[in-house]
């Protein structure tokens, strides 16, 4: 198995097992991008009609149990994306034309320069790495 499983994922979290979080972590779960709420509501809107104030209260029972992490602001939203261990933290790709964010490798940043001479200056307690620029398909249409 190389992704999680949205039944098994609640339960082992202690979470009831409703329709819309199961609806919303399945989406979370097949999605290779980062979701905002709206975009989820749209997307589990078709199969159920679960509200987007419900979405945004499941997003948050999700993010206090680190099932989702942030995954970026773009524009003032705030995208989502699997916090798994198939999913380990990495770097974001944002384009500033079509505001999609891309995800990229994971990397190790323990022992860079980078990350030493953070930590010269104290605590880490998040570390967020973001490149910006005009992804492949915007150049195409230019
Ligand atoms: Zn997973
Ligand atoms: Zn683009
Ligand atoms: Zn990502």
């Amino acid at each position: 198995m190389d992704k999680c499983n949205s039944v098994e994922l609640l339960k082992s979290n202690g979470l009831r097992r409703t329709p819309g979080r199961r609806i919303v972590l399945d989406r979370f779960i097949k999605s290779d991008m980062p979701l905002s709420a709206q975009q989820l509501h749209r997307k589990v809107s078709r199969q159920s009609n679960i509200d987007l104030a419900t979405v945004y209260r499941i997003i948050k029972i999700l993010l206090d149990r680190e099932i989702i992490r942030e995954a970026g602001i773009q524009g003032n939203v705030q995208y989502y994306e699997m916090a798994c261990e198939h999913n380990p933290a990495h770097p974001h790709f944002e384009c500033t034309q079509c505001h999609k964010l891309y995800c990229l490798s994971p990397t190790r940043l323990e022992n860079t320069k980078m990350y030493e001479s953070a930590k010269s200056v104290g605590d880490i307690t998040e570390t967020i790495i973001e490149f910006r620029g005009i992804c492949s398909q915007c150049l195409k249409k230019r």
